[in-house]
């Protein structure tokens, strides 16, 4: 019998391992299975260059638990080990049995998993005592068996085993007692070893018999050797896409197209991404893509090594050229990482474009679930802008659908402003807004409909990407005014009367929650609404960016600010203002004479100060200026008190207000309910 020490440095290799090596505890049946498959596949590699004669036979990996022993144990008919194998390749870790065998069998060895580094040790994260059985398929090889229990030093001594071949024995320790439940397991194998390309066995099939579960004598296979994404792509149709697709994710819609990745220069990788429909939050969506390393299940935390934006899509990639038991951030910075990413991306979009060419409405029937996608790509890389702005479509509240290039093409006349910037309206929500899209519609404008959930980020970027451009809302400004035109109406009413107007609307605007009013007149035609409501666009739009920009949250503390626009040229706005006049006529004139010459006064104590430095001015001076300051704000506020105790009585002006308040679902509450039976009352 031979016993040593593990050729490691460190005098106790194994608590290093335990704690530190594998976050995840449970990746060890991963490493056991792979390098059972391995040795199988290593096996193939060698009947296949002649260098094997024998007899093949039944190469199922089996995966046994035996819970009164407490292990687990994974047996295989591959290659085996010979003594000095072992020696070498278990015993020296530092030195993967891999480099001697790619080195012999350079351009078939891609089908064996190498990646592993320390797979085998893994064993110990949760065995107190491992122990190898193994026969080499050479000639006359010896079995051997190796014992290890957890400290550095192992044995190996000869034994007797029948079979060719490897059984991995895990004596499961005490505090890792989940892996000796039959669930657990079977999750494990269904988690990492589904696609693995050599038949798994994990005990035998059941069948229901005489009221209870049996076992029958077929192997329970759990993994499928060829999936979709190894077989050649013009040999399958889209029943075989969707049907994968079901296998993966049995919960989810049928996805929207798929790419099949197949590369094998300037680095291998092969895969099926799927484009699902995504409605909205993109947070929920994401960790669908599973990564493999020939077939081995790896993770699906792909963020990293896919494009953040590609993290929405499903489906599988697997490459050996992804370092796999590294660090995150060197995974990052890893070139072939990169280089992977960025061809990704790049089909991607391909597959995009071709889509979009090759079937336009079909395309278009899809748009509004790949929208949201898209919008995510654009936004957060740039050569996908590049490749998609020419396939990226914009919808219009009618449904229609353009490209960039198209809708520029059709609002390039009627929708440039006076100064030369073509004006994109748009609607975040078609039936609130419904009677600005059909104002602005009566002017000939186009409204684009923009309710996606990355739509304030999109439009910011198209501003800064096209030129001389700029996106408005259609309730920023009365329809008259969203595209500036030298054509502007004048308005016929004199600056005393608008001002009174907008006095009596003012004081009797409802005290809304984090909303600020101000009011002005406008002539917008004796059909145009009385009294509408509007939103400033820059404001608005600072809000709603600042939702997506960290450090800009004081923006969403301020109030909301509207525009009360009063029709001017509207005979309910003339008749409430000549009704005002008649009213309250006589309560102002004093107070409107004495404002007239207190004013006046101001102008004079004003005109002979000019000129004068601060010191000049005698202190007599300065108190009659603000006095007189005083008593013109007095005056005002004494007219403000008449005009709004009118309006406060005057139903036709409360109407005015909670019809436009209606139009903007801001009527709410008591004042909704206020408005319902002032309405009967006027109809009565
Ligand atoms: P890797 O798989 O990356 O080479 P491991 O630590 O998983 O690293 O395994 C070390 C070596 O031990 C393997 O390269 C292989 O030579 C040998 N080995 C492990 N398991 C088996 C097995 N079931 N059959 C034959 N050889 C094995
Ligand atoms: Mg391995």
């Amino acid at each position: 019998m031979q016993k040593g020490n593990i050729g490691v440095t460190t005098e106790n290799i194994f608590p290093v391992i335990k704690k530190f090596l594998y976050s995840d505890h449970e990746i060890f049946l991963r490493e056991m299975v792979s390098n059972a498959v391995d040795a199988t596949q290593k096996l193939k590699t060698l009947a296949a260059q002649g260098d094997f004669k024998g007899e093949m036979g039944d190469l199922t990996v089996h995966v046994n638990l035996d819970k009164d022993k407490g292990t687990l144990t994974i047996s295989d008919r591959g290659i085996g080990m010979t003594a000095d194998e072992v020696d070498r390749y278990i015993n020296q870790i530092a030195f993967s049995g891999v480099n001697d065998f790619m080195e012999k069998y350079k351009d078939k060895a891609n089908a064996i998993i190498g990646h592993f580094g320390l797979g085998f040790y893994s064993a110990f994260m949760v065995s107190k005592k491992v122990e190898i059985v193994t026969r080499s398929y050479k000639d006359d090889a010896k079995a051997v068996k190796w014992s290890c229990d957890g400290s550095p030093s192992y044995t190996l001594e000869e034994t007797e085993k029948e079979d060719r071949g490897t059984d991995i024995i895990l004596y499961i320790d005490d505090d890792c007692k989940e892996f000796l439940e039959k669930a657990r397991i079977e999750s494990l194998l269904n988690k990492y070893c589904k696609f693995l390309a050599v038949p798994v066995a994990f005990g035998k099939k059941t069948e229901w018999k005489d009221g209870k579960q049996v076992e029958t004598a077929e192997d329970n296979i759990i993994n499928d050797v060829e999936p979709l994404w190894t077989a050649t792509p013009s040999q399958l149709k889209d029943e075989d896409y969707k049907k994968f697709y079901r296998t993966l994710y049995p919960m989810h819609d049928e996805p929207l197209f798929w790419i099949h990745l197949n590369v094998d220069y300037p680095f291998h990788l092969t895969g099926i991404l799927y484009f699902p429909r995504i409605k909205s939050n993109i947070e929920l969506q994401r960790n669908k893509i599973q990564l493999y390393c020939n077939q081995v299940f790896v993770t699906d935390q792909v963020e990293g090594i896919v494009p953040d934006f590609l993290t929405l899509l499903h489906g599988v990639i697997d490459s050996p050229d992804i370092p796999l038991n590294v660090s995150r951030s060197y995974l990052q910075s890893d070139a072939n990482v990169k280089k992977i990413s960025t061809y990704i991306t790049k089909k991607v979009a391909d597959r995009l474009q071709s889509l979009f060419k090759a079937d336009r409405k079909a395309f278009e029937e899809k748009w509004d679930d790949l929208k949201l996608f898209i919008n995510y790509g654009m936004l957060s890389q740039e050569d996908f802008y590049d490749r998609a702005k020419d396939f990226a479509l914009m919808k219009d509240t009618d449904g229609k659908y353009f490209t960039f290039e198209e809708y520029k093409t059709l609002i390039k006349d009627n929708q440039t402003d006076k100064d030369g910037n073509l004006v994109y309206l748009y609607a975040n929500d078609a039936t609130e807004q419904y009677s600005y899209i059909e104002a602005a519609k009566a002017k000939g404008y186009s409204v684009l409909l923009m309710d996606g959930e990355l739509d304030t980020p999109a439009i910011s970027m198209l501003e800064q990407k096209f030129e001389k451009s700029r996106f408005t809302r259609v309730d920023a400004d009365i329809a008259d005014r969203l595209i500036t035109k030298d054509d502007e109406k004048k308005n016929e009413l004199g600056e005393d009367e608008s001002a009174k107007l907008s006095e009596v609307f003012k004081t009797q605007m409802p005290k809304i929650d984090k909303a600020e009013f101000m009011v002005e007149v406008q002539p917008m035609g004796e059909n145009g609404q009385p009294v509408l409501v509007t939103q400033n666009e820059y404001m608005r739009r600072m809000k709603e960016t600042s939702k997506y920009q960290p450090g800009m949250s004081f923006y969403m503390q301020m109030p909301d600010s509207y525009m009360v626009v009063l029709n001017s040229d509207h005979p309910l706005i003339k008749r409430v203002l000549d009704e005002t006049d008649k009213a309250t006529a006589d309560a102002l004139k004093p107070v409107e004479a004495e404002l007239r010459g207190q004013e006046a006064r101001l102008a004079a104590i004003n005109q002979s100060q000019s000129g004068k430095k601060d010191e000049e001015i005698s202190q007599e001076e300065k108190d009659d200026k603000a006095n007189t300051q005083k008593a013109i704000n007095d005056q005002r506020a004494k007219k403000t008190q008449i005009l709004s105790e009118y309006a406060a009585g005057n139903e036709v002006v409360h109407q005015l207000i909670d019809l436009a308040l209606l139009q903007n679902g801001m009527l709410k509450g008591q004042r909704l309910n206020d408005f319902l039976k002032r309405s009967v009352d006027l109809i009565k």
